[in-house]
C-alpha cells in the first residue's frame, strides 16, 4: 500500500509539472499571439425561432499558433484573464468584430447585428466606455449594430458601478445580454435594475431540455419570468430538433447551436447569408 501510494504522489507531482510546463509555454505563447496576428474570429450565427431568420452573429475566438492544433478559448481565456492579458485581446476582438462588421454591411451583407463576449477583467477596466465609443468610431460600426454579452457573474460582483456602465453602453445604443444564464448567482428581479435586452440560456440547460424534467422547469421558468421584464431569450448549444422544438412550444426568441450551424469562418457566413438559408 505504501508502495502504491507513492507511486500515486509520483504520478501526482508528474502530471503537475506537466500542467505547470503547458501553463508557462501557453502563457508566453499568448504573450506574442498578438502581435504574430495568430488569433481568428469564427461567427456563430442567432436565428429567430419564430421568423426563422439569422438577427445576428456571435463574434468567437480562435487561437491558431503556427503549425499547431487550434486552442479553445476554454485553454487560454482563463490564463489571458489571470495575466491581464484578456484586456488587449479583448480589445482586438472587439475591433475586429466592429471592422467585420462594417465590411459586412458596405458589401451588402445584412448580419444585422454581431455580438462580442466581453471578460470580467475587461469589464472592469474604468476606460472600457471610453475603448468601446473609440472602436466604434474607427471602425464605423454603429452602436446599434453591436450587442455585447456579459456573464452574470460580472455583474453580481460589482452591482453598483456595473449598472452605471451598462447603462452609459446602453444609451449609447449598444444591446447587452446575460451569457450562461442560471450557471452564476442572480435573481431575475435584481436584474430589472439592468437594461439588458437578452438572456442566454446556459447551454448545460439544454443539452437534457427534452429528458431531463429539472431542466425543462428551469428554462420554461427563465423563459416565462423574461417575457414578463420584457427580456427575450435566447437558447444556445442546441443540437437537435427536439430541443428546438421543445424551445419553439414555450416560446423561446433566439436559438444558437450546431443544429442550425457552427461557429464559422468570415467567408463561410458571406456563403450562408447568401444562400439565405433560414431555420
Ligand atoms: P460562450 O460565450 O457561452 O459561447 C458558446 C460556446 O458554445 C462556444 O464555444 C460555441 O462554439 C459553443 N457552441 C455553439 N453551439 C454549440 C452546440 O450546439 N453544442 C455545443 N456543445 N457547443 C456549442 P467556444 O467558441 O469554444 O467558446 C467557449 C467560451 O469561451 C465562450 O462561451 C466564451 O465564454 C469564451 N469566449 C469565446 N470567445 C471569446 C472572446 O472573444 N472573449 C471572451 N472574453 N470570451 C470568449
Ligand atoms: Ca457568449
Ligand atoms: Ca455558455
Ligand atoms: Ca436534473
Amino acid at each position: 500500500a505504501k508502495d502504491a501510494g507513492r507511486n500515486n504522489y509520483q504520478f501526482y507531482a508528474q502530471d503537475m509539472n506537466a500542467r505547470a510546463m503547458d501553463r508557462l509555454t501557453l502563457e508566453s505563447g499568448l504573450r506574442r499571439a498578438l502581435e504574430r496576428k495568430e488569433f481568428i474570429l469564427y461567427y456563430q450565427p442567432k436565428v429567430n425561432l419564430v421568423s426563422g431568420e439569422i438577427e445576428g452573429m456571435e463574434a468567437l475566438l480562435r487561437w491558431q499558433p503556427p503549425g499547431q492544433k487550434m486552442v479553445s478559448p476554454l485553454d487560454f481565456i482563463p490564463i489571458a484573464e489571470e495575466t491581464g492579458l484578456i484586456v488587449p485581446i479583448g480589445e482586438w476582438v472587439l475591433r475586429t468584430a466592429c471592422a467585420q462588421y462594417a465590411a459586412w454591411k458596405n458589401a451588402g451583407v445584412n448580419v444585422c447585428r454581431i455580438a462580442v463576449n466581453l471578460s470580467a477583467r475587461q469589464f472592469m477596466q474604468q476606460n472600457l466606455v471610453e475603448v468601446v465609443s473609440r472602436v466604434l468610431h474607427e471602425t464605423e460600426c454603429d452602436a446599434a449594430g453591436l450587442e455585447l454579452e456579459i456573464t452574470e457573474s460580472i455583474i453580481m460582483e460589482n452591482p453598483d458601478a456595473a449598472v452605471e456602465t451598462l447603462r452609459t453602453l446602453s444609451n449609447m445604443g449598444i444591446k447587452l445580454a446575460i451569457d450562461d444564464f442560471g450557471t452564476g448567482y442572480s435573481s431575475l428581479s435584481y436584474l430589472k435594475r439592468f437594461p439588458i435586452g437578452y438572456l442566454k440560456i446556459d447551454q448545460s440547460f439544454v443539452r437534457d431540455i427534452t429528458t431531463d424534467a429539472d431542466d425543462a422547469a428551469i428554462a420554461t421558468a427563465v423563459i416565462a419570468l423574461a417575457h414578463s421584464m420584457k427580456l427575450q431569450v435566447i437558447a444556445e448549444g442546441v443540437e437537435t430538433a427536439e430541443q428546438l422544438q421543445f424551445l419553439r412550444d414555450h416560446n423561446c426568441d433566439q436559438m444558437q447551436g450546431y443544429f442550425f450551424s457552427p461557429p464559422l469562418p468570415a467567408e463561410q457566413v458571406v456563403k450562408l447569408l447568401k444562400e439565405g438559408r433560414g431555420l
